[in-house]
């Protein structure tokens, strides 16, 4: 972590918690993450407890994402949420080009660059993941694969830096339990923060690059501790409440 940067540990509950358990768990990461002021908070609970979670947030320092949105405004779209949807019941957030879209839902390239551009464009913070499968590393092209996904939205980002954050997630790591070792990590990390450096130096200063793929309490200290990551992005360990503000309280300590 570099003290230029604030950082950022948002929990992607994914397909887990409706309305009245995913209240709970919003409350207890409130209560229970309170008093870490150096570290900004951010929950993603599914579509159906987005509205109910926020009502429990309300007046607590953790803010609220979407998962996933549609970059259309309305329309004949079934099944999917607009940005101004998610504005209006209080999402500051939204995580975009996640892998399982990617692999499960045919989410290209393109189609994440669109969803990031209706991201910015509404006033919503895209949290917009990139990363390797297990092939593309074994094949030494964890870094073309990573700059290819990058190159897609770079540019979008741009005209408000700092307002997107970015989670590399290697996709071999995503609940599997195999995490990025930190020189692993801290590689990729550093040819992100590159790329955001040749677009210019605010970029670079104010971007935060989150790392993700089974983070959790034992392993968050090493990984938060290299200079260009600056937060995570956690699945499986921010459905218990405890688990999750540990790593946050992890990420305070080392902020100071
Ligand atoms: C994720 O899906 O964003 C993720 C990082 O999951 P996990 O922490 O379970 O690996």
């Amino acid at each position: 972590m570099n003290q230029a940067r604030r950082p950022l540990i948002a929990g992607n509950w994914k397909m887990n918690h409706g309305a009245a358990s995913g209240v709970q768990l919003a409350s207890d990461v409130a209560r229970t993450t309170a008093a870490f002021g150096s570290v900004d908070v951010v929950v993603a609970p599914p579509f159906s407890a987005l509205w109910k979670v926020a009502d429990a947030l309300q007046g607590s320092r953790v803010e609220l994402s979407a998962q996933n949105m549609h970059p259309k405004a309305s329309g004949a779209f079934t099944g999917e949420v607009a940005p101004g949807m998610l504005l209006e019941i209080g999402c500051k957030w939204v995580i975009l080009g996640h892998s399982e879209r990617r692999a499960m839902f045919g989410e290209s390239d393109a189609v994440v660059a669109e969803k990031v551009k209706a991201a910015m464009d509404a006033g919503i913070r895209p949290i917009v993941c990139v990363g390797e499968t297990l092939d593309e590393r074994e094949r030494g092209d964890t870094l073309n694969v990573v700059k290819r996904q990058l190159n897609a939205f770079l540019s979008i980002i741009a005209d408000k830096p700092g307002f997107a954050a970015i989670a590399y997630e290697p996709v071999w790591a995503i609940g599997t339990g195999k995490v990025a070792t930190t020189a692993e990590a801290q590689e990729v990390h550093a040819m992100i923060r590159a790329s955001l450096a040749a677009i210019g130096p605010a970029m670079a200063e104010k971007t935060r690059i989150l790392y993700g793929g089974s983070l959790s309490p034992k392993n968050a200290d090493g990984l938060l501790r290299e200079p260009d990551i600056d937060g995570g992005l956690i699945g499986g360990a921010s459905l218990k409440a405890e688990d999750f503000s540990k790593v946050a309280e992890t990420a305070q300590k080392i902020a100071g």
